[in-house]
């Protein structure tokens, strides 16, 4: 079967295009249409770029989607009724949903004769359990207005996870992993027995690890207070955090873990604490995980940082009080998991 997958983020689509045959995948075709907004005018335009280098014969189309609420534990075929939730939880995803709602609807468009599937970021967590994706505010924002921990990057998590397991030759039902993605975004998930149990990102992706310009967690009385000392509104403080914070906030330097690391080898002060509050994060993560599984049988890095600073990794879990962990690197690949759910689902529905 023919899967073509669509990435779609605010100014690119990344595609690849799939062979699968049983259980075993071939990569055709991948490429990526970038600088959507000013080269290419949107993502309509994108979309018709990638199907004219497609020949005729694809069969389905996977296609990667942000955020799912809390109605999609799992990928699905897509009808509109699925499409009309995805546009529902746009406003807890506003950067994210839109640009994929603009890619799906103009592929199913133009393949209106194939099925095409969703996979999103946040199904993996919908195992969480209440106590774990409540916030501790008045309950009624749960209720009106759905406030809750989602996680993101969940299909880099599950992938990585079930990958580990293949390696260490167990079933994932056996095993306790905690799966750390490092790359500009970074999150961590405590997965126990095949299941995410809880994960770092939250209500949105700001929460959780100091990211590449994110601040991760803090406490949310700094937001009114610097508003006030620096006499700017919310929205610049809420870019701050997503944009000026984390390894660049700290180290004046770069969002980019390279540049810091070659600085830091140089004793820059600034690139060596941004560095120690990056991996302090994660190492706090880490046993705080393996407190609540009660264990922890392999850790796995993945995402640009983890597959490609072996030293930082060791940092993490030098001199660490676990006990017989296996530490993995393993590469991860969203559009191969995307790839192989849209084929489980298009083989299932046609037998
Ligand atoms: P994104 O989250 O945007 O997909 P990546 O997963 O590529 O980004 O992660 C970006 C981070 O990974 C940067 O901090 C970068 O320094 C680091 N990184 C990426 N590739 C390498 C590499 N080959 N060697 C060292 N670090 C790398």
């Amino acid at each position: 079967m023919r899967v073509l997958v669509l990435n779609s983020g605010s100014s690119s689509i990344k595609y690849k295009l799939f062979d699968i045959v049983e259980n075993k995948e071939k990569i055709l075709d991948k490429g990526a249409v970038e600088r959507i907004g000013e080269k290419i005018p949107d993502h309509r335009s994108a979309v018709n770029i990638i199907s004219k280098k497609m020949d005729n014969q694809i069969e389905a189309v996977g296609h990667r989607i942000v955020h799912g609420g809390d109605k999609f534990s799992e990928s699905v075929l897509i009808d509109d009724e699925v499409v009309k939730a995805i546009e529902h939880f746009s406003s807890l995803a506003p950067l994210h949903n839109p640009p994929s709602l603009l890619t799906l609807s103009e592929s199913r468009r133009l393949l209106s004769n194939i099925p095409h599937v969703a996979v999103f970021d946040t199904a993996f967590y919908q195992t969480l359990p209440e106590y774990a994706y409540l916030y501790a505010i008045p309950y009624e924002f749960y209720e009106r207005y759905r406030v809750r921990r989602y996680g993101f990057h969940g299909t880099s998590h599950r992938y990585v996870a079930s990958e580990a397991a293949r390696i260490l030759k167990k079933g994932i039902d056996k095993l306790k992993i905690i799966t750390c993605h490092l790359g500009n975004g970074c999150s961590i998930t405590a997965v126990k027995h095949g299941k995410a149990v809880d994960t770092s990102m939250g209500f949105t992706p700001l929460e959780g690890l100091v990211m590449g310009s994110r601040s991760g967690d803090l406490d949310p009385a700094i937001i009114p207070f610097i508003m006030e000392k620096e006499k700017i509104d919310v929205n610049r403080v809420i870019d701050l955090l997503n944009k000026e914070s984390g390894l660049l906030g700290i180290s004046k330097i770069s969002n980019d873990v390279r540049e810091i690391v070659k600085k830091s080898k140089l004793n820059d002060k600034k690139a060596k604490l941004a560095l120690d509050v990056f991996l302090y994060r994660i190492k706090k993560y880490i046993g705080a995980y393996a407190s609540i599984m009660d264990g922890v049988d392999a850790v796995v890095f993945t995402g640009g940082i983890g597959e490609n600073q072996p030293d930082l990794v060791r940092r993490v879990l030098k001199d660490t009080m676990l006990k017989d962990i296996k530490v993995l690197i393993i590469p991860t690949d969203e559009e191969l998991m995307i790839a192989r759910d849209t084929y489980r689902i298009i083989r299932k529905k046609r037998l």
